[in-house]
């Protein structure tokens, strides 16, 4: 027997489900989910909340401000999202926070050739330390800042993945000349008018000589990420740097014999 493919499934389980689809709902995103090619899923946690006021957060055990998100109710609202569907028990477990690992391309092409993740949103100061470890969440982090949820983060993380999907991007599909696809920065873009302002759009773009176009782009985009990520560049430099041999001892004056061999 042959299982039908599944599409590719996100499940955001949030305090404010009726932020989804937001912005996922319209371009791109929204015509794929239209079109039944990714699905989506916002789960509300407060649905495992057991208590008569439905709470799903106290205080924090040792004082300070804010509320924390209580590991029982969240643990149930996981338990519940695995056993409602028929989801693979593997998938990836995200939870959205600041002191994850920030996401990059690459996370987010893994999580796209996946079958789609759960996505735990945040609020207030956080969630309880024991869920996390508890449930195996991977904290993953949209950069170095504050947001007051993780449900924007998640939606990002879900746009991101989304246009990667088959059949999405249509021709664009690859995407491989995309920013970060080869740890660069894109080159710049034009298009018309010809002349903007007294700025006209580089002669190279318009001379139709493909390998000088390619050429131009690549020099553009190594500038560019030299000067606005130096830690983009570096990495991109230790990867490309051909394997450092040890070269063969020879006295000055010397001639490197012809078989030698390092190593
Ligand atoms: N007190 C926490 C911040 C809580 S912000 C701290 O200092 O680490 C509330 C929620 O917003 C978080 O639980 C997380 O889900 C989400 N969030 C905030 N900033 C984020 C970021 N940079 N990336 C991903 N999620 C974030």
């Amino acid at each position: 027997m042959t299982s039908t493919p599944k599409i590719w499934h996100a499940t955001v389980l949030t305090l404010f489900p009726e932020m989804f689809p937001g912005p996922l709902g319209v371009s791109l995103a929204g015509k794929a989910l239209a079109l039944g090619l990714w699905a989506l899923e916002a789960r509300d946690i407060r649905d495992s909340a057991t208590d008569r006021h439905r709470s799903v957060d106290d205080t924090p055990a040792g004082g300070g401000p804010g509320m924390v998100l209580r590991a029982d109710v969240l643990a149930a609202a996981i338990d519940a999202a695995d056993s409602a569907q028929d989801r693979p028990k593997d998938r990836p477990r995200l939870l959205m926070s600041p002191r994850g690992r920030p996401l990059t391309q690459s996370r987010v092409a893994e999580l796209a050739a996946g079958s789609g993740p759960m996505i735990v949103c945040g609020r207030f100061e956080g969630v309880d330390q024991r869920l996390i470890e508890a449930r195996g969440l991977e904290e993953v982090s949209l950069g170095d800042y504050v947001l007051s949820g993780g449900e924007i983060a998640a939606m990002a993380l879900i746009d991101a993945c989304v246009r990667l999907l088959p059949g999405v991007m249509g021709k664009l599909a690859s995407g491989a000349d995309e920013s970060f696809s080869d740890g660069l920065l894109e080159y710049p873009q034009y298009t018309r008018p010809q002349d903007f302002e007294g700025r006209p759009i580089p002669e190279i773009l318009l001379s139709g000589d493909h390998a000088r176009v390619a050429a131009w782009r690549l020099a553009e985009a190594e500038a560019l990420t030299r000067a606005r990520r130096p830690d983009l560049w570096a990495a991109r430099q230790a990867q490309t740097r051909p394997v450092q041999t040890r070269p063969v001892q020879t006295r000055p004056g010397q001639k490197r014999p012809k078989n030698a061999t390092d190593g």
